[in-house]
């Protein structure tokens, strides 16, 4: 797939996230209102404003006159298909319809960008091998690092919608109950091992009632956001066990403002690595599932500059999203518009394509190196930024920065 010309110049740099190729979907606002928008190079289309005045039309009521992308999900895969192609049409080289649609575009600098989506609901999954073996070696041991089920399926545990956020939303390091020096003296403290993880979520498009393919889970998928799930380790190493995550993911997670569509991103499909086990045939895949999307992790301390920490992709993981929903929908559990899948971290095989502090410096025993710092955790101050984008011919699929800077923790909440 070539990169396909816009009249907008910006659009056609092979610099830009944005290229017509991409189309990506966000909800922004310059002066007023938030209204859903399309990124197009360095502008944001007004596409509330495109519905309003009849130059985009899906459904036969308004879809876009709420700052949310939802409903447009809610039309299905043909009304998916049909905005792109609209878009399309009135972006393209020698768009007939440029002077109407110019009014619409606003310089992306001075936007403020809101969440794209309503979430509905968030389950986070751990489904990369590197992270899952790197994270299992330190937990219990190299013996013991895969758990006897990873194999056979993606782990996962459900979070909170409620702690999803837009990038650029400030993060407050949390206080939790931490393991004492002995295990019956916990105490009560701010986190001491904030941490990142590199995620890529998958917006569920469509609902379901009960068991789906993963064929038909892969059809259920409106698009993709980068997501950083914020880890609290030493809360998680307290609490985790026999249930899982609990408050050390609790605080937040950011998403990408920007929500590239699985129709942008069909060019870039690639293949699971090969399984050591057989999958039981429900969890198979008909077809590359994955995708080719570079990923990489920057550290930012206060007042000073980016260092990039990891480098990895997404084709790194061992099950797909269709994957994880076909196994979500397997016990009848209802699966609904707006709901959020985090990928999980998503770690490559090299000690730099670590998804995450807690693997980049072993536990702590390995600070890194962060320009003339180092860090095992997170600081006071630190901004994470994640990026991501998928490489063509000539242009990129991206889905602009998610950062979030880590204030520090409030007084202590239960003082008197
Ligand atoms: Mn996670």
């Amino acid at each position: 797939m070539p990169l396909l010309k816009s009249w907008i110049e910006s659009a056609n740099s092979p610099d830009t996230d944005f290229p017509l190729n991409n189309l990506p979907l966000g909800v922004f606002t310059v002066d007023d209102l938030p209204r859903c928008g399309v990124a197009i190079g360095d502008r944001i289309l007004d596409a509330t404003g495109l519905e309003e005045a009849g130059l985009l039309r899906l459904d036969a009521a308004p879809v876009l006159d709420i700052p949310f992308w939802n409903e447009v999900m809610e039309l299905g895969p043909e009304a998916w298909a049909a905005l792109r192609a609209r878009l399309h049409d009135l972006l393209r080289e020698g768009a007939p319809e440029q002077d109407k649609v110019a009014p619409f575009l606003h310089p992306m600098e001075s936007a403020e960008l809101h969440m794209p989506l309503a979430v509905a609901e968030f389950t986070d999954f751990y489904a990369g091998r590197h992270h899952a073996t790197n994270v299992g070696t330190m937990f219990r041991g190299a013996e013991n690092a895969l758990p006897p089920n990873w194999l056979h399926i993606p782990i996962g545990y459900n979070g909170r919608a409620s702690s999803v956020v837009v990038s650029g939303t400030d993060i407050r390091r949390p206080w939790g109950q931490l393991k004492g020096p002995d295990e019956s003296a916990p105490r009560f403290a701010p986190s001491a091992r904030f941490d990142l993880e590199l995620e890529l979520g998958a917006i569920v498009g469509q609902n379901s009632d009960g068991p789906v393919t993963v064929a038909e889970a892969d059809d259920m998928i409106f698009g993709y956001v980068l997501l950083n799930d914020w880890s609290a380790r030493d809360i998680q190493a307290w609490e985790y066990q026999p249930l899982g995550p609990f408050q050390a993911k609790a605080t937040a997670t950011s998403i990408s403002p920007w929500l590239v569509m699985r129709a942008a991103l069909e060019p870039f499909r690639c293949a699971t690595p090969p399984r050591e086990v057989p999958l039981l045939p429900h969890l198979e895949e008909p077809a590359p599932m994955l995708y080719d999307i570079a990923l990489e992790v920057d550290l930012t301390p206060e007042g000073g500059s980016p260092t990039t920490i990891a480098r990895t992709n997404y084709r790194e993981m061992y099950y797909s999203s269709a994957q994880q929903l076909a196994h979500h929908t397997t016990s009848g559990c209802p699966m609904n518009v707006g709901d959020l899948l985090g990928s999980g971290t998503i770690s490559g095989p090299t000690k730099d394509s670590r998804g995450s502090l807690l693997e980049l410096s072993w536990g702590g025993k390995e600070p890194i190196t962060v320009g003339n710092q180092t860090r095992s955790f997170l600081e006071d101050g630190d901004t994470i930024t994640l990026r991501g984008a998928a490489h063509g011919d000539g242009y990129r699929i991206g889905f602009g920065p998610c950062t979030g800077k880590l204030l520090p923790a409030i007084p202590d909440p239960y003082a008197r």
